[in-house]
């Protein structure tokens, strides 16, 4: 039971405990962007705590480590772009306001 992965039910083989090892990255520059452990890395993309995972097995296997990569990754992507769109709508906005206060200026005085 307790080498069974808690995300596919397959033989599990690395401690969630502990960051991704080094060799599990495709370049050793990757290392410096996974420092967190898995487990937390788990809790981030499935919304699930670890205490919600108490009595369960502990460690997880490659395949499912690469997913999990993959997963974060995406998680990030997609929260950091929409936050960054937001704020250049912010931006357009905000700069539209005086723009538009301008225009109404000039259509109040060739109608007035
Ligand atoms: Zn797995």
């Amino acid at each position: 039971m307790e080498s069974i992965n808690p995300t596919c039910s397959a033989p599990g083989s690395h401690t969630i405990f502990a960051k991704i090892p080094p060799y599990l990255h495709e370049h050793p520059r990757e290392c410096p962007r996974w420092t967190m452990p898995i487990s937390r890395l788990l809790t981030e993309v499935t919304g699930l705590d670890s205490s919600e995972a108490d009595g369960l097995p502990q460690k997880i296997c490659v395949v499912c480590i690469s997913y999990l990569k993959h997963a974060y990754t995406f998680r990030r992507q997609a929260i950091d772009n929409v936050a960054a769109l937001l704020a250049a709508r912010y931006l357009v906005t905000r700069r539209a306001v005086p723009f538009q206060k301008n225009l109404d200026k000039q259509q109040l005085m060739q109608t007035g």
